[in-house]
């Protein structure tokens, strides 16, 4: 509801109006909230967050405390231990572009709630998760297939991604100095070498990527041959959202 707002007064580009739909729909409307149109999906991110912005920070003025769709969590904020490093906020992204406003790692509740399970047990082992991504707005995902429009590494947002659900994260394995595990290739590196079934590798190397895997799949997570740090949530299954998040 709170997304859809935020999206409804970005493009009215009006915060009053903005404000005076939400006073009826809280208090009496019964209409479902509208559904942003697919047709935004194709414009430049940039637009999307920028209107967006513009609206949030007038919203900023009247809401003190900001609260996320139903269902939805913040993985910082439910276990501050995991690392963040999450690329599409900066220009270290294959695409080289900033494409969030800002860092968060936004999730379904389910999904970070396991996500915090396996902190907790790596934490045993003096091992910890580090997030590259979480959940990913839809306006990115067409930014991202623009760019790389390859099914075996970006999901086309037509068919929309498990990011696009807030059910898949890209992460790594940490030590307990949070320094990065040797995984072989970095975040998003787009070959044969990111590949699980990529066996000429250091043993240690295999040996982290099974580490990883391992616990994952312990915790509801299921893997794709072709990125060893992207993870899907099994458990459940979510609906495509396009929320953009506010940004201080
Ligand atoms: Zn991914």
């Amino acid at each position: 509801m709170r997304g859809f707002l935020i999206k409804a007064a970005a493009r009215h580009s009006i915060f009053i109006m903005g404000f005076f739909a939400l006073m009826m729909i809280r208090c009496s409307s019964p209409e479902a909230p509208k559904q942003v149109p697919k047709a935004s999906i194709k414009q430049n991110p940039f637009d999307v967050i920028a209107d967006t912005a513009v609206a949030i920070d007038s919203w900023a003025d009247r809401v003190v405390e900001e609260i996320l769709p139903e269902g939805w969590v913040d993985l910082a904020h439910l276990e501050p231990r995991i690392i963040m490093d999450i690329r599409y906020a900066t220009k270290d992204n294959f695409v080289e572009t900033k494409l969030y406003q800002c860092a968060r790692c936004l999730l379904r509740t389910e999904v970070a709630e396991a996500l915090v399970q396996a902190q907790h047990r790596l934490e045993t082992r003096g091992l910890g998760l580090k997030m590259f991504d979480c959940y990913r707005p839809g306006p990115v995902q067409q930014t991202l297939w623009n760019t790389l429009p390859d099914a075996r590494y970006v999901t086309n947002p037509a068919r929309g991604s498990m990011h696009n659900r807030g059910a898949a994260v890209d992460l790594t394995l940490v030590d307990s100095l949070g320094q990065e595990l040797d995984m072989g290739t970095g975040f998003d590196y787009f070959g044969n070498r990111a590949y699980h079934t990529f066996r000429e590798l250091d043993e240690t190397i295999l040996h982290n990527r099974r580490q990883l895997m391992k616990e994952m799949h312990r915790a509801g997570f299921r893997h794709i041959r072709t990125e060893w740090w992207h993870y899907a949530y099994e458990k459940e299954s979510y609906e495509l959202s396009d929320y953009l998040w506010p940004c201080p």
